[in-house]
């Protein structure tokens, strides 16, 4: 688990290293582990260091650790594909935000629920800005109308936009889609939509966090350069056939 150790302050050096290449100050952009197949141990390590923000992409996962974890503090975002029927599971979690919230029925269905409960939660609408069919997120046309919609769902605050950029070896063509989010935002905040904060870009993973942070990303969300290579290819988690 040292490698974690080390993994970690390396991205620490690269995202200072970006945050000074692009003017922006590192206090600005925030680092949320990605930790979908990584061990309660595991992430334990990386919140012992200071770490205090994990993202997980499965609802099983979240509920799987979260007895080792309850004694570590951090905080939780839900990154992955929520299904309508793990809305009960997610909010007995403790996530305080839902970065991936990209129809109206699933705001509509959790709002529901958060009411009942008497509960708020933070949202980002998640954006498909590289037009790739394996991903979710809503449309860039559909995205500020959504938006509009989820703002009037008083338990739902939406504070940004998140993506995931383009999969490629082409930084320019990764670097278009985080444009694209950028000025998104952008356009969100000119409208001035009440009970809407778009404050927050998730955007960047490990082999983009740099390109991420230079158009604008207040969080980038970092896994296999922290924890290693997954079992798994990140289909089975961005898929709409997952079988979990
Ligand atoms: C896995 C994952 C990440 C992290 O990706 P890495 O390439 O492992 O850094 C970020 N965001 C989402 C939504 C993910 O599923």
């Amino acid at each position: 688990m040292s490698d974690v150790l080390n993994n970690l302050a390396l991205i620490k050096k690269r995202i200072s290293a970006a945050c000074e290449k692009s003017g922006r100050n590192p206090q600005e952009v925030k680092l949320l582990l990605a930790t979908k197949t990584v061990s309660a141990e595991g992430i334990k390590v990386a919140l012992e260091a200071g770490e205090t923000l994990i993202g997980e992409n499965k609802v099983q996962e979240l509920k799987e650790k979260f007895d080792a974890l309850i004694h570590t503090p951090h905080k939780k975002h839900f990154i992955g594909h929520l299904q309508t029927n793990k809305i009960k599971d997610i909010l007995k979690c403790d996530v305080t935000c839902i970065e991936s919230l990209d129809r109206y029925d699933l705001a509509e269905k959790l709002h529901q629920r958060l009411m009942y409960e008497q509960k708020k939660m933070d949202v980002f609408i998640q954006v498909n800005t590289s037009a790739e069919e394996s991903k979710f997120g809503v449309s860039p046309e559909d995205a500020v109308e959504l938006v509009k919609q989820v703002s009037q769902l008083e338990s739902l605050h939406i504070k940004g936009l998140m993506t995931i950029g383009l999969f490629s070896a082409e930084t320019e063509k990764v670097r278009q889609c985080f444009k694209l989010l950028k000025k998104l935002q952008l356009e969100i905040i000119q409208q001035n939509i009440p009970n809407v904060e778009m404050k927050e870009l998730s955007m960047g993973m490990s082999n983009d966090l740099e390109a991420a942070i230079d158009e604008g990303a207040t969080i980038v969300r970092v896994g296999t350069a922290i924890f290693g290579q997954r079992m798994y290819p990140d289909s089975y988690y961005w898929n709409e056939n997952e079988t979990k």
